[in-house]
Protein backbone atom coordinates (compact mmCIF):
# COMPACT_ATOMS: atom_id res chain seq x y z
CA UNK A 1 0.00 0.00 0.00
CA UNK A 2 1.49 3.19 -0.73
CA UNK A 3 0.58 5.29 1.74
CA UNK A 4 2.61 8.35 0.15
CA UNK A 5 -0.71 8.54 -2.19
CA UNK A 6 -3.17 8.89 0.43
CA UNK A 7 -6.46 9.62 -1.45
CA UNK A 8 -7.90 13.35 -0.21
CA UNK A 9 -11.89 13.23 1.76
CA UNK A 10 -12.89 16.69 2.31
CA UNK A 11 -13.74 16.58 6.34
CA UNK A 12 -17.42 16.73 5.75
CA UNK A 13 -17.80 13.51 4.11
CA UNK A 14 -15.68 12.07 6.52
CA UNK A 15 -17.31 9.18 8.44
CA UNK A 16 -16.42 9.86 12.33
CA UNK A 17 -15.79 6.59 13.66
CA UNK A 18 -15.22 8.18 17.38
CA UNK A 19 -14.98 11.07 19.32
CA UNK A 20 -13.14 11.29 22.33
CA UNK A 21 -12.13 14.08 25.06
CA UNK A 22 -8.80 15.39 23.12
CA UNK A 23 -8.88 13.71 19.88
CA UNK A 24 -11.51 12.57 16.75
CA UNK A 25 -10.63 9.68 15.02
CA UNK A 26 -12.24 9.53 11.26
CA UNK A 27 -12.31 6.55 8.75
CA UNK A 28 -9.22 6.40 6.97
CA UNK A 29 -8.15 6.28 3.34
CA UNK A 30 -7.85 2.50 2.98
CA UNK A 31 -8.76 -0.16 4.83
CA UNK A 32 -7.12 -0.97 8.18
CA UNK A 33 -6.48 2.82 8.06
CA UNK A 34 -8.07 5.95 10.43
CA UNK A 35 -7.42 9.08 11.06
CA UNK A 36 -6.62 10.87 14.15
CA UNK A 37 -7.52 14.46 14.71
CA UNK A 38 -5.88 16.39 17.57
CA UNK A 39 -8.48 18.93 19.03
CA UNK A 40 -7.85 21.66 21.08
CA UNK A 41 -9.86 20.50 24.15
CA UNK A 42 -8.32 19.95 27.38
CA UNK A 43 -9.88 17.96 30.05
CA UNK A 44 -8.77 17.18 33.75
CA UNK A 45 -10.73 15.16 36.49
CA UNK A 46 -12.66 13.16 34.53
CA UNK A 47 -13.50 15.48 32.40
CA UNK A 48 -15.57 17.92 35.30
CA UNK A 49 -12.72 20.53 33.63
CA UNK A 50 -13.07 21.20 30.39
CA UNK A 51 -11.15 24.35 28.28
CA UNK A 52 -10.67 25.23 24.81
CA UNK A 53 -6.67 26.19 24.33
CA UNK A 54 -5.45 27.16 21.06
CA UNK A 55 -2.79 26.01 19.72
CA UNK A 56 -2.60 22.89 21.69
CA UNK A 57 -3.83 20.44 19.19
CA UNK A 58 -1.43 21.31 16.46
CA UNK A 59 1.49 21.20 19.10
CA UNK A 60 0.24 17.36 20.44
CA UNK A 61 0.04 16.08 16.68
CA UNK A 62 3.32 17.38 16.27
CA UNK A 63 5.28 15.77 19.57
CA UNK A 64 3.37 12.85 19.38
CA UNK A 65 4.40 12.39 15.42
CA UNK A 66 8.11 13.28 16.09
CA UNK A 67 7.91 10.72 19.22
CA UNK A 68 5.51 7.90 17.30
CA UNK A 69 8.35 8.11 14.93
CA UNK A 70 11.37 7.68 16.58
CA UNK A 71 9.86 4.60 18.48
CA UNK A 72 8.78 3.26 14.60
CA UNK A 73 12.34 3.50 13.77
CA UNK A 74 13.92 2.09 16.85
CA UNK A 75 11.82 -1.00 16.25
CA UNK A 76 8.83 -0.36 19.01
CA UNK A 77 5.38 -1.62 16.99
CA UNK A 78 3.24 1.65 17.12
CA UNK A 79 -0.16 2.37 14.79
CA UNK A 80 1.66 5.54 13.53
CA UNK A 81 1.63 5.75 9.66
CA UNK A 82 2.61 9.16 8.93
CA UNK A 83 1.47 12.89 9.73
CA UNK A 84 -0.94 14.15 7.01
CA UNK A 85 -1.48 18.22 8.48
CA UNK A 86 -1.06 20.33 10.99
CA UNK A 87 -4.09 18.60 13.34
CA UNK A 88 -3.88 15.06 11.49
CA UNK A 89 -2.17 12.09 11.68
CA UNK A 90 -2.93 8.54 9.63
CA UNK A 91 -2.91 5.38 11.64
CA UNK A 92 -3.21 1.34 11.87
CA UNK A 93 -6.91 0.41 12.77
CA UNK A 94 -6.03 -1.34 15.98
CA UNK A 95 -8.55 -3.05 18.85
CA UNK A 96 -7.82 -0.78 21.86
CA UNK A 97 -6.82 -2.72 25.04
CA UNK A 98 -9.27 -0.87 27.76
CA UNK A 99 -6.16 -0.14 29.44
CA UNK A 100 -4.53 2.94 30.23
CA UNK A 101 -0.60 1.91 30.99
CA UNK A 102 1.19 4.17 32.97
CA UNK A 103 5.27 4.00 34.00
CA UNK A 104 6.11 6.36 36.38
CA UNK A 105 10.33 7.25 37.44
CA UNK A 106 9.51 10.06 39.96
CA UNK A 107 6.75 10.10 42.48
CA UNK A 108 4.12 12.73 41.25
CA UNK A 109 0.32 13.06 41.21
CA UNK A 110 -1.80 10.02 42.21
CA UNK A 111 0.83 8.16 43.50
CA UNK A 112 2.38 10.73 45.46
CA UNK A 113 -0.90 11.20 47.30
CA UNK A 114 -2.27 7.91 47.23
CA UNK A 115 0.88 6.49 49.23
CA UNK A 116 1.97 9.93 50.59
CA UNK A 117 5.44 10.01 48.97
CA UNK A 118 7.02 13.42 48.93
CA UNK A 119 6.43 14.69 45.28
CA UNK A 120 9.64 14.70 43.18
CA UNK A 121 11.08 11.74 45.52
CA UNK A 122 12.81 9.24 42.60
CA UNK A 123 11.37 6.04 42.95
CA UNK A 124 13.84 3.24 43.72
CA UNK A 125 12.60 1.63 39.57
CA UNK A 126 10.60 2.78 37.29
CA UNK A 127 6.75 1.42 38.43
CA UNK A 128 4.03 -0.09 35.46
CA UNK A 129 0.55 0.13 36.86
CA UNK A 130 -2.60 -0.43 35.03
CA UNK A 131 -6.18 1.40 35.05
CA UNK A 132 -9.29 0.70 33.58
CA UNK A 133 -10.29 2.82 30.76
CA UNK A 134 -13.98 3.43 31.87
CA UNK A 135 -14.84 7.14 32.24
CA UNK A 136 -18.06 6.46 34.10
CA UNK A 137 -15.93 4.45 37.00
CA UNK A 138 -13.49 7.13 36.75
CA UNK A 139 -10.64 5.22 35.40
CA UNK A 140 -10.31 2.83 38.30
CA UNK A 141 -6.64 1.24 38.93
CA UNK A 142 -6.70 -2.75 38.00
CA UNK A 143 -4.38 -5.15 39.02
CA UNK A 144 -3.24 -8.04 36.47
CA UNK A 145 -5.64 -10.52 38.19
CA UNK A 146 -8.22 -8.66 37.34
CA UNK A 147 -7.35 -7.67 33.85
CA UNK A 148 -7.06 -11.74 32.88
CA UNK A 149 -10.26 -12.73 35.08
CA UNK A 150 -12.40 -9.87 33.26
CA UNK A 151 -10.28 -11.06 29.92
CA UNK A 152 -9.30 -7.46 29.35
CA UNK A 153 -5.61 -9.03 27.80
CA UNK A 154 -4.51 -12.36 29.07
CA UNK A 155 -1.03 -13.29 30.55
CA UNK A 156 1.01 -13.07 27.05
CA UNK A 157 -0.31 -10.01 26.42
CA UNK A 158 0.12 -8.24 29.19
CA UNK A 159 4.28 -9.36 29.45
CA UNK A 160 4.28 -7.76 25.56
CA UNK A 161 2.36 -4.45 27.20
CA UNK A 162 5.19 -4.26 30.02
CA UNK A 163 8.10 -5.11 27.68
CA UNK A 164 6.52 -2.14 25.52
CA UNK A 165 6.03 0.11 28.05
CA UNK A 166 9.79 -0.51 29.22
CA UNK A 167 11.21 0.21 25.77
CA UNK A 168 9.02 3.46 25.68
CA UNK A 169 10.06 4.91 28.90
CA UNK A 170 13.90 3.93 28.40
CA UNK A 171 13.62 5.68 24.71
CA UNK A 172 11.64 8.64 26.30
CA UNK A 173 13.74 9.15 29.21
CA UNK A 174 16.74 9.36 27.23
CA UNK A 175 14.87 11.59 24.67
CA UNK A 176 13.81 14.24 27.13
CA UNK A 177 17.14 13.84 29.32
CA UNK A 178 18.96 14.87 25.89
CA UNK A 179 16.91 18.80 25.98
CA UNK A 180 17.18 19.01 29.69
CA UNK A 181 13.52 17.65 30.80
CA UNK A 182 12.90 15.23 33.38
CA UNK A 183 10.70 12.06 32.41
CA UNK A 184 8.44 12.12 35.41
CA UNK A 185 5.91 9.59 34.29
CA UNK A 186 3.64 9.19 31.51
CA UNK A 187 0.27 7.37 30.11
CA UNK A 188 0.50 5.04 26.84
CA UNK A 189 -2.50 2.99 25.37
CA UNK A 190 -1.85 -0.14 23.46
CA UNK A 191 -4.02 -2.34 20.86
CA UNK A 192 -3.65 -5.76 19.00
CA UNK A 193 -2.79 -5.29 15.23
CA UNK A 194 -4.07 -7.88 13.07
CA UNK A 195 -1.79 -8.39 10.35
CA UNK A 196 -3.27 -11.82 8.37
CA UNK A 197 -3.33 -14.78 10.30
CA UNK A 198 -0.93 -12.94 13.01
CA UNK A 199 -1.54 -10.42 15.73
CA UNK A 200 0.55 -8.15 17.90
CA UNK A 201 0.43 -5.66 20.63
CA UNK A 202 1.00 -2.11 19.28
CA UNK A 203 1.61 1.14 20.91
CA UNK A 204 -1.58 3.41 19.96
CA UNK A 205 -2.93 6.76 21.02
CA UNK A 206 -0.69 9.99 21.58
CA UNK A 207 2.46 10.54 23.39
CA UNK A 208 2.42 14.10 24.35
CA UNK A 209 2.44 17.00 27.16
CA UNK A 210 -1.17 16.14 27.76
CA UNK A 211 -0.21 11.94 28.63
CA UNK A 212 3.57 12.73 30.35
CA UNK A 213 4.89 14.60 33.30
CA UNK A 214 7.53 16.73 32.23
CA UNK A 215 9.60 18.89 34.60
CA UNK A 216 12.49 21.27 33.54
CA UNK A 217 15.80 19.45 34.52
CA UNK A 218 17.29 22.37 35.60
CA UNK A 219 14.11 24.35 37.58
CA UNK A 220 11.47 21.82 37.96
CA UNK A 221 9.12 23.61 36.29
CA UNK A 222 6.23 21.94 34.96
CA UNK A 223 6.02 21.38 30.78
CA UNK A 224 3.09 19.53 31.02
CA UNK A 225 -0.80 18.88 31.65
CA UNK A 226 -0.64 20.08 34.91
CA UNK A 227 -0.34 23.33 33.54
CA UNK A 228 -4.31 23.17 33.34
CA UNK A 229 -4.88 20.70 35.94
CA UNK A 230 -3.58 23.50 38.48
CA UNK A 231 -4.63 26.59 36.56
CA UNK A 232 -0.88 27.82 36.17
CA UNK A 233 -1.25 29.22 33.02
CA UNK A 234 1.61 29.15 30.67
CA UNK A 235 0.27 25.65 29.09
CA UNK A 236 0.49 26.62 25.20
CA UNK A 237 4.31 28.40 25.79
CA UNK A 238 5.48 25.11 27.78
CA UNK A 239 4.22 22.60 25.06
CA UNK A 240 6.06 25.27 22.33
CA UNK A 241 9.05 25.20 24.40
CA UNK A 242 9.33 21.02 24.32
CA UNK A 243 8.84 20.87 21.11
CA UNK A 244 11.14 23.65 20.32
CA UNK A 245 13.95 21.47 22.24
CA UNK A 246 13.21 18.66 20.77
CA UNK A 247 14.00 20.62 17.12
CA UNK A 248 10.37 19.47 16.13
CA UNK A 249 9.29 23.16 15.54
CA UNK A 250 11.31 26.19 13.91
CA UNK A 251 11.79 29.29 16.24
CA UNK A 252 9.10 31.36 13.70
CA UNK A 253 6.72 29.38 14.12
CA UNK A 254 3.46 30.31 15.37
CA UNK A 255 0.93 27.20 16.17
CA UNK A 256 -1.96 29.79 17.94
CA UNK A 257 -4.68 30.49 15.26
CA UNK A 258 -3.87 27.40 12.88
CA UNK A 259 -8.12 27.14 12.16
CA UNK A 260 -9.50 28.64 8.45
CA UNK A 261 -8.67 32.01 8.45
CA UNK A 262 -11.35 35.06 7.43
CA UNK A 263 -10.07 36.37 3.88
CA UNK A 264 -11.16 39.98 4.09
N1 LIG B 1 -2.59 10.34 32.65
C1 LIG B 1 -3.22 10.49 31.43
N2 LIG B 1 -4.56 10.28 31.34
C2 LIG B 1 -5.31 9.92 32.40
C3 LIG B 1 -4.67 9.78 33.66
C4 LIG B 1 -3.31 9.99 33.75
O1 LIG B 1 -2.58 10.80 30.42
O2 LIG B 1 -6.53 9.72 32.26
C5 LIG B 1 -1.14 10.56 32.75
C6 LIG B 1 -0.80 11.82 33.52
O3 LIG B 1 -0.66 12.92 32.64
C7 LIG B 1 0.50 11.47 34.17
C8 LIG B 1 0.43 9.95 34.37
O4 LIG B 1 -0.58 9.50 33.48
O5 LIG B 1 1.58 11.76 33.29
C9 LIG B 1 0.10 9.55 35.78
O6 LIG B 1 -1.07 10.21 36.19
P1 LIG B 1 -1.63 10.08 37.69
O7 LIG B 1 -2.03 8.66 37.94
O8 LIG B 1 -0.67 10.68 38.64
O9 LIG B 1 -3.00 10.83 37.65
P2 LIG B 1 -3.37 12.34 37.83
O10 LIG B 1 -2.51 12.90 38.90
O11 LIG B 1 -3.13 12.93 36.48
O12 LIG B 1 -4.82 12.24 38.18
Amino acid sequence: MDFNKTRYIPMSKRRRIYEGKAKVLYEGPEPGTLIQHFKDDATAFNAQKHEVIDGKGVLNNRISEYIFTNLNNIGVPTHFIKRLNMREQLIREVEIIPLEVVVRNIAAGSLATRLGIEEGTTLPRSIIEFYYKNDALGDPMVSEEHITAFGWANPQEIDDIMALAIRVNDFMTGLFMGVGIRLVDFKIETGRLYEGETMRIVLADEISPDSCRLWDAKSNDKMDKDRFRKDMGGLVEAYTEVARRLGILMESENVVHTGPKLVV
